[in-house]
């Protein structure tokens, strides 16, 4: 074979390559240094010695068309390529997109959070515990004695005789009274449990409760913030009365009822006739609880309150199936 039928040769092939693997694979072949030229020049020195300077100038060209030839066959392969992707991966940037579905917050998250920024213009530090918790924290020490019969009013998940699934965020109070000295201002959010489940009760439950303590805090301070986030809640025109009830961690003890939101105080199913429906128990901290947590009750005094968000969340939307929260429906968590 001479140079020019070597180069037709390769010409030929690197047309018909149609990878760029295959173009390569050729110039491996004709170019490499195992290849066909190389063994050719190698073979010059056989030749006679009049014939070798023409014979190896053709060669030279050869190999320089053959680089070129593999060069454009390569451009011609990437450029093929480019067509046929172009042609393949169009976009039309007409059409219309294509709606990504957004979450929103769960309604109970939604007024827990309201009721928690309440308190929070009014200075309350928010405080968190865990909702598994010690049964000291949970009943004791806030003056809930073993055989109490207070501890009837909150049938209690036990993980064992000392460790409970917490009834209230009142431990929280334990927890913050026992790590600083007054003054304490704190709101704690958070879910409670109990054994119960009816259209008003569900095993799970969220509660808010606040706590203030310092020298001098009287029951007229207790009645002002509660009024204060009844009306920034309500409306600031929303009547409220307190009437005494009990609760073994406060002394004296009120429980909160306003207007009903329903009739307007006029009376009517939701509120029984009463035209009153109750939202919060609250009350002067125990001295015993102050004690319990080494807190001087003739230095200080204080007074807690705590309030369901369900409860609450319950008569804003007027829904009457509590288990309605916890189902997962997203036809009814859509409309808040
Ligand atoms: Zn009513």
């Amino acid at each position: 074979m001479n140079a020019l039928e070597l180069l037709r040769e390769a010409e030929a092939a690197l047309w018909a390559a149609k990878t760029p693997a295959e173009v390569e694979a050729l110039r491996v072949k004709y170019l490499g240094a195992k290849g066909v030229l190389t063994a050719m020049l190698k073979e010059l020195g056989k030749l006679p010695a009049a014939e070798r300077p023409a014979a190896g100038k053709d060669l030279n060209e050869a190999k320089g068309r053959i680089a070129a030839m593999v060069a454009q066959a390569g451009a011609r392969l990437a450029s093929a390529d480019l067509d046929r992707r172009m042609k393949n991966e169009t976009c039309d940037v007409t059409l219309s997109g294509r709606a990504v579905p957004i979450g929103r917050l769960h309604p109970l998250t939604q007024v827990m959070r309201e009721i928690v920024d309440i308190f929070a213009r009014m200075g309350f530090d928010v405080a968190e515990g865990p909702e598994i918790e010690f049964e000291d924290y949970n009943f004791e020490k806030l003056n809930i004695p073993k055989h109490h019969p207070a501890r009837d009013m909150q049938a209690t998940f036990f993980i064992n005789d000392d460790v409970v699934l917490r009834t209230h965020t009142s431990p929280v109070q334990i927890r913050t009274m026992l790590e600083k000295k007054p003054p304490v201002k704190i709101v704690a959010p958070g879910k409670v449990y109990r054994c119960d489940s009816d259209i008003s009760h569900t095993p799970m439950f969220h509660q808010v409760e606040g706590l203030l303590v310092d020298r001098g805090v009287s029951f007229s301070d207790l009645k002002g913030t509660l009024m204060a986030f009844v009306h920034a809640f309500y409306g600031p025109r929303t009547k409220t009365r307190f009437r005494p009830s009990y609760f073994p961690f406060t002394e004296p003890s009120a429980e909160v009822d306003i207007e009903c939101v329903t009739c307007r105080g006029a009376g009517c199913r939701s509120c029984k006739g009463s035209g009153w429906t109750e939202i919060l128990g609250s009350g002067m901290v125990h001295p015993q609880v102050l004690k319990n947590v080494g807190y001087d009750p003739e230095m200080y005094t204080g007074f807690a309150f705590g309030m369901g968000v369900e409860r609450i969340a319950r008569l804003r939307y007027g829904i009457d199936d509590l288990r309605r929260f916890f189902e997962n429906d997203v036809r009814f968590l859509r409309q808040f």
